[in-house]
């Protein structure tokens, strides 16, 4: 059986305690922000680094690279990585099945503390992720301490989760049997992330797969992929077996969809857009010569999130809200607003204080902190620009619709607020994931409840009311899979907002709540008959039939 070298786990008499999200960072203390400019620096001095593929603990090089740039300065290369190709997809199936074998059987309460570990690595050397969240990805530090919390969130959750589903019971016991009920693991995992939260999402798939004795082909963003190369350090220096995580940096379409085709690949963990999740899902579907499952895909996909503002709301909470939801992280985010439904009577009022609060967001180097940052690459830059100007021919502009441009060649755009959008219009209807903001008129809460509903996502959702029928008909009516009453529509918490969406938002998965784990595993009953049955219980399980 397989060992892990972890940290003595805690004495027994000593029970670990009780799940709580990580608490954020208060970056207006002088301390934590010296730690944060020193951690900075430390980054600095490791840019342009070159990493491996690793498959089997083995490491890899190619002739192909990937490198990944700093999207306020493109001309800086944050890390050279690997071109895992079509030719890398066997090793890494045969180095994990090899895995699978030792890692299915260590026990669960071993494979959770691995997680425990990582997170407590991670905990001591925060700062330094944030660090590499900035550079490689362009968050601002408050975003890139929410992404290093939710990471750590993932891994204590799902190391307790895993825990809890080892201790599982059938409903009843039968007369006269043992009955058990066990999680078994799957197999292979693919494991394909995307790059807006490189850190939280990366890792959480990955640990929710292996905690449950699964084995994993990592395939990160290819805008992101440093972030996973660390995390990767990570496992190995907790003790993570070779062979349970290979890290396959690659091209999508040229080195994830090959794992996805394989015949071994038993499930499929992807997040990102809903163009590419469909086309893994459709991909998964189609029974390879030799496979012996069905494949199962775990699909978080795209969304068009609306925040309804009704004229009986806290008008300063919901400008506040739909402002920090629509541009935190540039309208980076797949729970972003990206459409405010709000009412006729306080439709010109609401418009003239949002355009006063997103006129206030300073656009710079996330390094430095700015609130505004840059999207994350050329090809963002060039779709949200040509959002923008659709969106000019089906609205008026209140704010920003324009570049900004830097000495450095940044992908900053200006937060940019269209009004007088109709609810049919492609800037309200299709994703743009950038800091592209619709305002839309509703004519009634039952035309503002319509016009949320309107869309192929059903991802997050908003609304600012004080009524309480009004916020009882949402709980009913408005058709998403987070939704939200008098807050923002972003910042899920892991554990008291489980987070995923329904339609075309993805497979209705719920990442960091209670039913996640399920999703790797398979349920295997077991019966064993103790004793001897009386003949009414022999006859009774006859009837039973099954
Ligand atoms: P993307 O779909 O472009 O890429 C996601 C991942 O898929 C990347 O690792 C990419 O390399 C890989 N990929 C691309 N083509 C592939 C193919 N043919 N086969 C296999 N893998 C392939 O998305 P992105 O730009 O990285 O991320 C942004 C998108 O993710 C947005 O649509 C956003 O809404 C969504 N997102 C959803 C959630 C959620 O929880 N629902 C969370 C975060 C982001």
């Amino acid at each position: 059986m397989a060992t892990v070298n972890l940290a003595p786990p805690l004495p027994a008499s000593v029970p670990r305690p009780a799940y709580t999200n990580e608490p954020f960072v208060d970056f207006s203390q002088p301390e934590n922000k010296r730690r944060m400019q020193d951690a900075l620096a430390v980054v600095q001095s490791q840019l342009g680094r070159e990493y491996d593929i690793i498959i089997g603990g083995k490491h890899l090089k190619t002739k192909e690279k990937i490198v990944s740039v700093n999207p306020a300065r493109p001309a800086q290369a944050i890390g050279v990585h690997q071109r895992a190709s079509a030719e890398h997809v066997e090793d890494a199936m045969h180095a994990a099945q090899t895995a699978f074998a030792s890692w299915s059987r260590v026990p669960v309460k071993q494979r959770a503390e691995l997680l425990f570990r990582v997170a407590s690595l991670i905990r001591e050397r925060s700062f330094e992720f944030c660090a590499w969240l900035t550079v490689e990805v362009g968050k601002n530090w408050g975003e890139a301490d929410a992404d290093v919390g939710e990471t750590i969130d993932f891994l204590e959750f799902y190391g307790r989760e895993a825990l809890r589903l080892d201790e599982a019971k059938t409903p009843i016991q039968f007369p006269g049997e043992r009955n058990q009920l066990r999680y078994i693991p799957l197999g292979v995992g693919a494991v394909i992330p995307p790059w807006n939260f490189p850190f939280a999402i990366m890792a959480g798939m990955t640990a929710a797969s292996i905690v449950c004795g699964n084995v994993v082909i990592l395939k990160p963003s290819v805008d992101a992929p440093t972030i996973a190369a660390k995390f990767m350090e990570l496992l190995e220096e907790a003790g993570l077996p070779d062979g349970v995580v290979n890290f396959c940096p690659g091209e999508g379409p040229e080195f994830g969809s090959e794992v996805v085709a394989h015949p071994q690949t038993r499930f499929i963990a992807f997040t990102g857009s809903k163009a590419v999740g469909l086309e893994i899902h459709e991909r998964a579907a189609k029974t390879q010569p030799g496979q012996i499952f069905i494949k199962r895909t775990i699909l978080e996909m795209g969304g068009k999130d609306s925040i309804i503002v009704e004229a009986d709301c806290d008008l300063d909470a919901a400008v506040e809200g739909v402002a920090v939801s629509a541009f935190g992280f540039n309208g980076q985010k797949c729970s972003a607003c990206s459409r405010a439904i709000v009412a006729e009577s306080i439709y010109d009022l609401f418009c003239d204080r949002l355009q006063e609060r997103v006129a206030k967001i300073k656009t710079g180097d996330p390094a430095e902190n700015f609130y505004g940052g840059p999207v994350i690459s050329d090809k963002a830059y060039r779709k949200a620009l040509a959002y923008i100007e659709i969106g000019k021919s089906e609205g008026t502009v209140l704010n920003g619709g324009h570049a900004i441009e830097t000495p450095e060649g940044g992908f900053y755009i200006a937060p940019t607020v269209i009004a007088d959008v109709a609810p049919t219009a492609r800037i309200a209807l299709e994703e743009i994931f950038g800091p592209v903001l619709a305002v839309i008129k509703s004519q009634s809460f039952d035309d503002a409840l319509a016009i949320a509903n309107n869309t192929e996502y059903g991802l997050t959702g908003a609304i600012y009311s004080n009524s309480r029928e009004k916020l009882d008909r949402a709980r009913e009516e408005f058709h998403v899979g987070n939704l939200y009453f008098n807050r923002k529509c972003t910042g899920a918490m892991v554990g008291a907002h489980p987070f995923g969406g329904f339609n075309m938002s993805g497979t209705d998965s719920k990442a960091g709540g209670p039913d996640y784990l399920l999703l790797f595993t398979q349920a295997k009953s077991i019966a064993e008959k103790i004793g001897h049955s009386t003949p009414a219980q022999e006859k009774q399980s006859e009837q039973m039939g099954m």
